[in-house]
């Protein structure tokens, strides 16, 4: 498929589609190994002479399916699909980094992900500076002769903070490291790094992409080059996504760009009332004027997503207050689902770092975060109304 063709018709039809059967709907391959024609055909595959599936750690034809399409709509070279978000942030990390390496990432980024850096990696010899998310100024402070990999999320969560992608990935490439940006909340609907300057794309397909709230699964998107070793790392440790859950997420693909321009016009709504609200300190949504970085994410996003954070007064208890008093919101840390959700940051998602940490990051007691989601926006606003 060429670039030529618009987001939602890619979301569709790119990629390979159908098998010598010609079915119309993309097939599931539920089989953990192929066969050879024989001895020698096998030998020609193991040893990359001749293309085609072996092994379904390796490749799968319904996983080749997916990465195709999510390649087509980041603009990517290529897809290397993986079992979750968090493989496939191991997985770009244990495939382009080495012992002695050092990372700058985002403050501002998810909970596991701090976790990966500062427990896990840190234990392999890769060291990491976590910075600002918007002070471009403390990327540039932070690099080391080491530094290999700068790492960020935007919008943040659950403040919705926008780092500026092109200015970090000019300090990136002054320096020679790559900048891998984590798309999870915008997708490449409404938010493309690579066309920014970023490197690599990771993604937690567990969230817009299924969009329906089924299945884990990632992504992590870039050149041949740069997937080279990334996939060498999947294939040889194994968290490569399921056949199955790729084929869930095919089907979620194809109503992406419907989704996450309806779950934007949701949020915006839904924002624009919550800054009405007496008992309402503050609203975090990109797309509204009074958001510090508003003409940021309006150059950088199409929309401002569906992730709506607000501030509750009256801190832990006029939260807890809001969130209990709700009867159609589900109350679960997941988001990017087509149900709204509602979460409080400050004891789930946010609750293993130390109060100060927390206060440090901006995460009030009174915080709410809310994904919103694809109900009608009056029967959310008149949930939370209950409460507040
Ligand atoms: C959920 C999430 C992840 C991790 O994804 P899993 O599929 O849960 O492993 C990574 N980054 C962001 C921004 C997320 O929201």
């Amino acid at each position: 498929m060429t670039d030529s063709y618009q987001p939602e018709t890619l979301a569709l039809r790119a990629g390979s589609v159908h098998s010598q059967f010609h079915e119309h709907s993309e097939a599931l391959f539920l089989t953990s190994s192929f066969t050879f024609d024989s001895a020698e055909q096998a030998a020609k595959r193991f040893i990359g002479e001749e293309p085609g599936n072996i092994y379904s750690r390796f490749t799968n034809p319904t996983v080749t399916m997916f990465e195709e399409r999510l390649a087509a709509l980041e603009g990517a070279e290529q897809c290397v699909a993986t079992s979750s978000g968090m493989s496939a942030i191991l997985s770009a990390c244990m495939g382009l980094l080495k012992a002695g390496d050092h990372v700058i990432a985002s403050q501002s980024i998810f909970g596991s992900t701090v976790n990966l850096f500062n427990n896990v990696l840190k234990k392999f010899g890769v060291e990491t500076t976590f910075v600002s998310a918007t002070n471009v100024g403390q990327w540039r402070a932070a690099v080391r002769p080491n530094t290999k990999l700068f790492f960020l999320e935007t919008p943040s969560n659950p403040l919705t903070e926008i780092s500026d992608i092109a200015a970090i990935a000019a300090v990136a490439k002054a320096c020679g490291a790559l900048l891998a940006v984590d798309n999870c909340f915008c997708t490449p609907i409404l938010q493309k790094p690579l066309e920014l300057g970023a490197d690599i794309v990771i993604h937690s397909a567990t969230k817009y992409i299924d969009g329906q709230g089924r299945v884990l699964g990632g992504a992590v998107l870039g050149s041949k080059k740069l997937m080279e070793p990334v996939y060498g790392f999947l294939r040889t440790t194994g968290p490569t996504m399921s056949a199955f859950n790729a084929w869930v997420f095919l089907k979620g693909i194809e109503t992406l760009k419907l989704r996450m321009e309806a779950h934007s016009a949701n949020a915006l709504q839904l924002a624009q009332w919550l800054e009405k609200q007496p008992n309402v300190a503050r609203v975090f949504y990109p797309g509204l004027p009074s958001h510090p970085q508003h003409a940021l994410a309006q150059k950088q996003q199409k929309t401002g997503g569906g992730i709506v954070a607000f501030e509750v007064k009256g801190g832990k208890a006029a939260a807890w207050r809001v969130i209990d008093n709700t009867k159609l919101l589900s109350i679960t840390a997941n988001l990017g689902d087509t149900k709204t959700t509602i979460t409080h940051p400050a004891t789930t998602t946010h609750a293993r770092i130390s109060p100060e940490a927390r206060a440090a990051a901006g995460i009030d007691d009174g915080l709410i975060r809310i994904a919103v989601g694809l109900e009608a926006v009056v029967d959310i606003q008149n949930d939370l109304a209950r409460g507040l």
